[in-house]
C-alpha cells in the first residue's frame, strides 16, 4: 500500500507538531480565563498579549492593531462591516475573485466587483475607473485560493494613496481604505503591512499549519473596529501566532522547494496530458498551486477516481465543492462553464514530495486516456 497523497493544502493544513506543543499547556493546565483577576489568569493574559506582540512584529504593526478572531470568515466580516457601518451609504469595491466570505458582504452592501483579467489578476485600470468620490473601501485579496494568482496589492495601495491625495486637494474628507485577505499568502509572501500598504489585513491560522477557526485581523490605528468580546481562545491564539511565525520563517525555503515541484507538475502535465490547460497567472502565482483544465473531462468523476487511487484534490475550490454552481473565480476569468467543470485544483504543501507529483500525474493521465 502506498501512502495517501494529500494535495488540498489550500483547503486545510495539518497542525505543525511544534504548534501543537506550544498550544498544549493552555487546554487543561493553564485553562484560566485571561479576563479574570487572580495571578494565574493574569499570567494567561500575558501569554495572549505576548502572542499579539509577536504577530504585530511579523506584520511591522503595533500590538494594539492586532485582533484575534475566530476564523478568517469572521475576520473578513469584522473588517468590512466595521468600515461599512461607520460610513453608511458609502461604497465598497471588491475583486470578482474574492473568497465567498468577502463577496457575500459585497452583495449585502450593494458594492461593485472589480474585474480581473484572463489570468485572474485584478484589472487596475478598471479599479481606477470604479473608484468615485463615495468609495470608502477597496478589498483585494493577497493571493487567490482557487487558481493561486498573487494580486498586486502594493500597486492597488499606490492607487489608493493617489486617490487620497486627490480627495485632500478637492476638500473631500472621506477616507479610502484598503483591505486584503491574506489567508492563502502567509506561507509564501511578505506580510509587512506598510510595505503592502494595507489598512486592514486578514490572516488565517488554519491555512498555515495552525488550528482551524483561528485568524488575525490587522486594523491600522485610527480605524474603528468593533471591540472583540467573549472569552479569548487562548490555545487558539497561541497556536495561530506560533503557526504564523513558523510559516514566515520557513517561507523562502518552502517557496523555493515548491516552485521546483510546481514546475515539474506543469511539465509533466504538458507531457502526459498535452490537451491540458493551466489556469491563472504563471508569473504571479503561489508556488503551491496547480489549477488545470482537462477539456472534455468531468472534474467530479476525476476527483472520485483520484480518491479511489488515494489522491486527495479539489474541484475549483473547496468552498464551492458542495454546490452545483460553477466557480465564480473561473467565470470572472472568462473560462466557460464546460471548461470550469473540467478543472481540478492541486495545492501542495510541506509534506509534498516529487514522487507524489509523479504518481499523481501518472494516475491522472491514465484516467483521462
Ligand atoms: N479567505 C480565503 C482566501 C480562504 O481561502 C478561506 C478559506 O478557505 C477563507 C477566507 C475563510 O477561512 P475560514 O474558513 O477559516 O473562515
Amino acid at each position: 500500500m502506498t501512502k495517501p497523497i494529500y494535495l488540498d493544502y489550500a483547503a486545510a493544513t495539518p497542525l505543525d507538531p511544534r504548534v501543537l506543543e506550544a498550544m498544549q499547556p493552555y487546554f487543561a493546565l493553564e485553562f484560566y480565563n485571561p479576563a479574570a483577576t487572580y495571578l494565574a489568569a493574569r499570567k494567561v493574559s500575558q501569554v495572549v498579549e505576548n502572542a499579539r506582540a509577536r504577530v504585530a512584529q511579523l506584520l511591522g504593526a503595533r500590538s494594539a492593531e492586532i485582533m484575534f478572531v475566530p476564523g478568517a470568515t469572521a475576520a473578513n466580516a469584522l473588517a468590512l462591516e466595521s468600515v461599512m457601518k461607520h460610513h453608511p451609504g458609502k461604497k465598497l469595491l471588491a475583486s470578482a475573485v474574492e473568497h465567498p466570505s468577502v463577496l457575500r458582504l459585497l452583495q449585502e452592501y450593494d458594492g461593485s466587483e472589480i474585474p480581473v483579467r484572463a489570468d485572474g489578476i485584478v484589472d487596475i485600470d478598471a479599479l481606477e475607473r470604479l473608484i468615485d468620490d463615495d468609495t470608502i473601501l477597496v478589498s483585494v485579496m493577497y493571493a487567490n485560493n482557487e487558481m493561486g494568482a498573487i494580486q498586486p496589492v502594493h500597486e492597488v495601495s499606490q492607487l489608493v494613496s493617489k486617490v487620497r491625495d486627490a480627495r485632500r486637494k478637492a476638500g473631500n474628507t472621506l477616507p479610502l481604505y484598503l483591505h486584503t485577505d491574506a489567508s492563502q499568502a502567509a506561507n509564501y509572501l511578505d506580510l509587512h503591512v506598510s510595505r503592502l500598504g494595507a489598512d486592514l489585513m486578514v490572516l488565517n491560522g488554519g491555512k498555515v499549519y495552525g488550528p482551524k477557526q483561528t485568524a488575525v485581523l490587522y486594523a491600522r490605528t485610527g480605524l474603528a473596529t468593533a471591540a472583540h468580546s467573549g472569552t479569548e481562545n487562548v490555545s487558539g491564539v497561541v497556536g495561530c501566532a506560533a503557526a504564523l511565525e513558523l510559516a514566515q520563517t520557513m517561507r523562502h525555503d518552502e517557496a523555493r522547494r515548491l516552485q521546483t515541484l510546481q514546475k515539474l507538475f506543469f511539465d509533466l502535465l504538458a507531457e502526459k496530458i498535452p490537451t491540458s490547460l493551466i489556469n491563472g497567472s504563471l508569473r504571479h502565482r503561489l508556488p503551491n498551486n496547480v489549477h488545470v483544465t482537462i477539456p472534455g473531462q468531468d472534474n467530479e468523476r476525476l476527483l472520485m477516481a483520484l480518491d479511489e487511487a488515494d489522491i486527495m484534490a479539489a474541484a475549483g475550490s473547496a468552498c464551492m465543492a458542495s454546490s452545483e454552481e460553477p466557480s465564480h473565480v473561473l467565470k470572472a476569468m472568462g473560462i466557460s462553464e464546460t471548461n470550469a467543470q473540467a478543472s481540478l485544483r492541486f495545492t501542495m504543501g510541506r509534506g509534498t514530495t516529487e514522487a507524489e507529483i509523479r504518481r499523481t500525474v501518472d494516475v491522472l493521465a491514465k484516467l483521462v486516456a
